[in-house]
């Protein structure tokens, strides 16, 4: 078995706990970044009448359900 000073324990649980956290905030960042850019692709605002509406479809061109002014679907 390692044999380990209570300094070198002490020193692994505080490195251990600061890469779990490091690690975490990481997941956390890159889980909302993607949920960012997905939400850019369904929220709309038309341009024209500055109605905000909601399409989880893949049409490339949605329109306005107030206007009805085509608005493109952002990359
Ligand atoms: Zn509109």
């Amino acid at each position: 078995m390692i044999e380990l000073s209570f300094m070198e324990y002490c020193m692994a649980i505080v490195i251990g706990s600061w890469m779990l956290v490091a690690l975490f905030s990481w997941i956390s960042r890159f889980a909302h970044f993607n949920d960012e850019r997905r939400g850019r692709r369904t929220r709309f605002v038309c341009a024209l009448c500055l109605t905000a509406w909601e399409d989880r479809g893949r049409e490339k061109l949605v329109d306005c359900p107030h206007c009805g002014r085509s608005c493109q679907r952002p990359q």
